[in-house]
């Protein structure tokens, strides 16, 4: 026991040496150049604000690393500038040294949650609701039974090695938007007030199943529908886990709980390995990425072969669509260094596809990863995003992620590419 915790202990604090050396790395290529700022979606939306902006929180983090190596501990204010970042990776495309000041955030999101070199307490009371919740219950609102019920009716092959795997995205976001409201209206004190009180009774947390919008989860479940009869006609086999799916730890690991992250990783990779899985299909580009590019690194037993969807439809024909479409191509996709264009391919094969002025490696988010804690930012974006797609023309405007349709669905013209491509599906 004692050498469990002495052995728990040095590898905290490798970790934190790591962390700390990691950042040091990447703020020192800054030039103080600035183009970062031109293409940082959070820097209009405040209003310019320099702390909430990209080239602002690499010199927050640069003062940052500069108390704790005089002082040890530092008293700075940072975690407004560090959560509000969306993890877009824009800045990292523009920037001519190669800072990606998305990762800078991630690793002061980590300091932050570590929290023993900070004198004030940074952390949000939500996010350590959610990911006590998650690490409890291996969801982030404790609603397995709730998330699984898009499936009713459905029919899998529970023998299948090839795993159907939602990672509950689709299913959550009813209830982030809602959640988000009940903040603008409570307030921040009575919202970290009841946040606390989940976090050290997470049997709570069936409570905000109370707040869902519930049209919302309507459209989510007809979204997952219409990729499980996709890949079916696509004669795909595969098993899903229900309510035993666990949620693959997305927010633990955004939100900068990487101890939490590795011990969590490690239990759902267990249970991949315990049902049999070899290969897991994903539906939404944040589960795509955090299975193909994170868990490897932190799981060394992590052996599957991840994909999304889009991967298994190649033998599908489709019904031609003449009219004028754009597409909002996610940032967990386009903007990441291995970038996957599956959804525009899909959407090219239909119709004539008109992209924004910003798409490709210089798109724009959708604004929505702020949504939850940083709500009148994340609005502000989704509008500004929302009328760069209008301006191309088109009257379909398509997205192929949950967190972007909950932020863009501003009218009738916006649609998640399954119903799109199920509804062109020739039989
Ligand atoms: S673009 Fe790169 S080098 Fe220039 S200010 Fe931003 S982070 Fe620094
Ligand atoms: S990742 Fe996105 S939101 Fe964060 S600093 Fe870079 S451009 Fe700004």
């Amino acid at each position: 026991m004692i050498r469990r915790v002495y052995l728990t202990g040095v590898r905290f604090l490798i970790e934190k040496t790591e962390l700390l050396k990691e950042l040091q790395e990447e703020v020192e290529k800054c030039i103080n150049c600035g183009f970062c700022e031109s293409v940082c979606p959070t820097l209009p939306a405040s209003g310019f604000r320099s702390s909430i902006g990209a080239r602002g929180r690499v010199d927050i983090a640069s003062a940052l690393l500069g108390e704790l190596d005089k002082n040890g501990k530092s008293s700075l204010a940072i975690s407004e500038s560090f959560y509000s970042c969306l993890d877009c990776f824009a800045c990292l495309q523009v920037c001519p040294a190669g800072v990606n000041a998305g990762k800078v955030s991630h690793l002061g999101k980590s300091i932050i949650a570590d929290s023993t070199t900070l004198e004030i307490n940074e952390r949000k009371a939500i996010a350590d609701m959610i990911v006590s919740v998650t690490v409890k219950t291996m969801n982030p609102l404790g609603l397995r039974k709730e998330c699984s019920k898009w499936s009713g009716g459905l029919e899998f092959d529970s023998a299948s090695d090839t795993l159907f795997y939602t990672g509950n995205m689709y299913q959550l976001m009813p209830y982030s938007k809602k959640l988000s409201g009940v903040e603008r209206m409570m307030g921040q004190k009575a919202t970290d007030a009841m946040a606390r009180l989940i976090s050290s009774h997470p049997g709570l947390s069936r409570l905000t199943g109370l707040m869902k919008d519930d049209a919302l989860e309507r459209e989510m479940n007809r979204f997952l529908q219409d990729i499980y009869a996709l890949l079916s006609a696509a004669k795909i086999e595969m098993n899903y886990l229900g309510e035993d799916e666990p949620y693959p730890g997305t927010f633990i690991f955004d939100l900068g709980y990487i101890s939490e992250f590795r011990r969590y990783a490690d239990r759902v990779t267990e249970i991949f390995h315990q049902k049999g899985v070899r290969n897991i299909i994903t539906v939404d580009p944040h589960t795509y990425d955090l299975l193909k590019v994170q868990y490897p690194k932190y799981v060394p037993e992590f052996d599957f072969d991840v994909c999304y969807y889009t991967d298994f439809l190649d033998a599908l024909e489709f019904e031609k669509d003449h009219a004028l479409t754009t597409l909002h191509e996610p940032c967990h996709f386009t903007l990441r260094e291995e970038a996957y264009n599956g959804p525009l391919k899909y959407a090219m094969k239909i119709t004539d596809v008109v992209l924004p002025d910003r798409s490709g490696k210089k798109l724009m988010c959708c604004g929505g990863p702020d949504e939850l804690l940083f709500g009148n930012l994340s609005d502000e974006i989704s509008r500004e995003r929302f009328q760069q797609l209008k301006n191309t023309g088109a009257g379909k405007v398509l997205t192929a992620c949950p967190i972007c349709y909950s932020n863009l669905r501003k009218d009738s013209s916006v649609q998640d590419l399954s119903t799109y491509l199920k509804t062109h599906l020739k039989i």
